[in-house]
Parts: C-alpha cells; structure tokens; sequence
C-alpha cells in the first residue's frame, strides 16, 4: 500500500511546482541583473577559472563578444584582442583575480589594466571571489569590478605635472644661485677697474662724475645680487632643519639683531606668549626680523608700536606682527611679496626680497602669510605655521 495518500501527493507536487517556478523567476532576475548591471562582471564555470562568461558591459570594455570564452588558459587565448597588464607587464594567468581567487580559495581585490589590440587602455579595480559547493570545494569563480580609467588617467596626469612643476622648480633654483653666485665675479672685476679709472683721471670732472655713477650702479647690482643669493640659497621644503622650540626664542633672537634699530627708532615691540613649534628655528629668526624690520622702516613719524599676538586654530598656529606704521593700499598687499616687488623708491633703503623670503620660508613650512591692511591705520602681517 502507497504511504502518500493522493491528495497530499498532489499538496507536495504544487509545492514542488511553485518552488520550481520560483526559483526559475530568481534565476531569471540573476540573469537579468548579469546582462544590464552597468559594472563589468566575470563568472568561471570551474573552479580553475579556464572557462570565464562576461557581461555585456565587461565584454565591451575587452573588445568582444559574450560568447567568447575570455579565460587566459582557453584553448583559443591567444586569438583574445588584448592583454590584461600589471606595472606595463603583462600577467600570468595564476596571477590573474579569478584563477587566483579560486586557488587562494579567498577574496582577493585587484587592479589590472586592460591592454587592448586597437591600443585604448582600461582601468579596472574590483574583487574576486570563490563560490563553494556543498562539501567545500570551489565550484566556480566570479568578479565584479569598477572602471577606474578615467581616475587613473586623472591620478597620471596629476602626477606628470607635479614632477614637471618640481623639476621646472629645481632647475630655477639652481639658475638663481648660479646666476646669482656666478655674478658676483665680474661685477668685482668692474668695481676694482672703476676704482684704476677713478685715480688716474681724478682730475678730469667728467670722468670723476661718471665713475661715481658706475660704482653706485656696482653697489646696487651687489644688493641685488646678495639679496637674490639669500633668497635661492633657502631652497626648498625638503631642505628645511625642523627640530622642535620655542618661537619666542626666535622672536627675541630677531630682536636682539635689530636692537640698534629698535633704539634708534624709539619703537615698542609687545609680544604674546608663542608656542613650540617643530621648525626650522634659524628661517624662523629671519622671518620674525624681516617683518620687524619693516616695521620699523614703514614707521610713520610716530614712534613705532609693534605687536607680536599668536591664535590657535584646530590644525595650525595663527602668529600676527602689528605695526602703527604707514600701511599698504589694499590693491597692493598680494604685490608685496613678489621678488623685488617694492612700493618705494631708492629714498627708502631695500630691494623688494625681504617678504619674497618671507612668503618662502612660511610656504616650506606648509603655511600661508597675507597682510592686512587699509593703507591707513598701520599693518597686521599674518602667517600660519601647521601644528
Ligand atoms: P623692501 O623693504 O626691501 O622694499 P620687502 O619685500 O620687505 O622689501 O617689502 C616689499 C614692500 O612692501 C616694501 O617696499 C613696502 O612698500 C611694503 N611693506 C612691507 N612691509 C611693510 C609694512 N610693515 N608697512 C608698510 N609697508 C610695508
């Protein structure tokens, strides 16, 4: 006698049925997700990976149809119109993301570049994954990856124009201090010449007046020439000696070395009380003493009153000098700070260096500095040193 009556075999035939018809609708939806996903996806129907499907979107970006069996180790491998790469090589095809996952039997992720015959270059960034049959062996392997091409084309340019500005920059480093250096020579064979000139024809007006001339334009270009040494001579960030101190000792340095100044001017330098800071302690000196000095050169015929404050921000140290000094026009505060750019005549002693130095040294220490100012009511020379 049958154990089943006929009305719960019919139950469980329906059941079977409905169970069937669902899982042919999820296969379908499977496959349906497979064919449009945007994403390039690839799936082995073994676990070596030597038979691989792509989708639709994965096919165009290798160049081939679906239906083409896209495993390295194919019989047909080498008919495939392109190569996946890695660093400029191409890759073996154990090391290719499915064929390893499946022999790794783990997630690997990756970034493979697709070398195609027609000679356009994809980008790819994806994982790679071993799916398991019941007893734990790997039944088969997929992947589903990015196109990152665009990015990397990006990231590649980028880096092309950084080494192209550093090395631009480098060259006119060195130009600058050698030109500067290499200058200096032949302007001392003209001083010392001028100087021959100047005794034998002392008594001539003419001649006295024009040798006058020719050392004061010497003495000039020797300025010029010693400031702009100075300026190449700081190099670049990766030149810097940081070690950690106290900016106040910087300050009282630079003020030690403009004392005479300071006297001579009557001035009144207040100051905060600065933090430590990891920097290059001697630019720092020569910052302080630059700003200062121009303090006390921009004075108005007040004494000059000058002030050093620090702010604390979340990632830097905001220091400020504050001077009652004659100011600078707005239209001018980013002028300033070009080499040789200066707002004076020869009236006032300088060359245009002091703040091109300044911007420098701040910029090597990853900061900023801008003045402020309404070319009235004095100037407030602000900078940032990074934490
Ligand atoms: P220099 O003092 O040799 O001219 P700097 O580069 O130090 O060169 O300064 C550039 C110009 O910026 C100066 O010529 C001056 O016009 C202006 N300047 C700098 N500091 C001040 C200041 N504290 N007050 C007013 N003007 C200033």
């Amino acid at each position: 006698m049958m154990d089943a009556a006929p009305d719960a075999g019919d139950g469980e035939i329906e059941r079977l049925k409905r169970e069937n018809q669902q899982l042919r609708a999820r296969l379908a939806d499977l496959e349906t997700i497979f064919t449009s996903m945007p994403v390039p996806i690839a799936m082995s129907q073994d676990a070596d990976s030597n038979d691989i499907e792509v989708n639709p979107a994965f096919a165009a970006l290798l160049g081939v149809d679906t239906d083409v069996n896209v495993s390295a180790t194919s019989p047909d491998a080498e008919k495939l119109p392109y190569r996946l790469m890695r660093s400029g090589k191409p890759m073996e095809p154990d090391d290719m993301p499915l064929r390893k996952a499946g022999r790794l039997r783990k997630e690997i992720q990756d970034e493979i570049e697709i070398l195609r015959d027609d000679g356009i270059r994809y980008y790819i960034y994806g994982a790679a994954k071993p799916l398991f049959d019941e007893e734990g062996n790997v039944r088969r392997t997929f992947g589903a990856f990015v196109d990152v091409t665009d990015r990397k084309r990006a990231e590649r340019a980028l880096q092309q124009s950084m080494e192209a500005l550093f090395k631009a920059n480098e060259e006119l480093q060195q130009f600058a201090y050698a030109a500067s250096h290499d200058l200096q020579e032949p302007l001392r064979t003209i001083a010392s010449f001028t100087q021959l000139l100047e005794r034998r024809y002392s008594k001539d007006k003419d001649a006295s007046d024009y040798t006058a001339l020719i050392v004061e334009g010497v003495n000039r270009m020797n300025i010029l020439i010693r400031d702009l040494l100075q300026y190449s001579r700081l190099g670049s960030a990766a030149e810097l000696k940081r070690t950690p101190f106290e900016l106040g000792n910087a300050l009282q340095w630079a003020l030690l070395n403009l004392d005479h100044s300071i006297r001579e001017k009557k001035a009144t330098v207040s100051h905060e009380t600065l933090p430590e800071v990891i920097a290059d302690e001697s630019q720092m000196v020569q910052l302080f003493q630059n700003l200062i000095g121009n303090s006390l050169k921009y004075k108005t015929d007040l004494p000059p009153l000058i002030h050093v404050g620090v702010e604390e921000e979340e990632d830097d140290w905001v220091v400020s000098v504050r001077d009652n000094g004659i100011g600078i026009e707005p239209e001018f505060k980013d002028k300033i700070f070009g080499v040789f750019k200066r707002l004076h005549g020869r009236d006032v002693p300088g060359t245009g260096i002091g703040l091109a130095i300044c911007r420098k040294i701040v910029e090597n220490h990853g900061g900023r500095i801008w003045v402020e100012s309404d070319g009235k009511n004095g100037s407030n020379f602000r900078f940032t040193l990074p934490k």
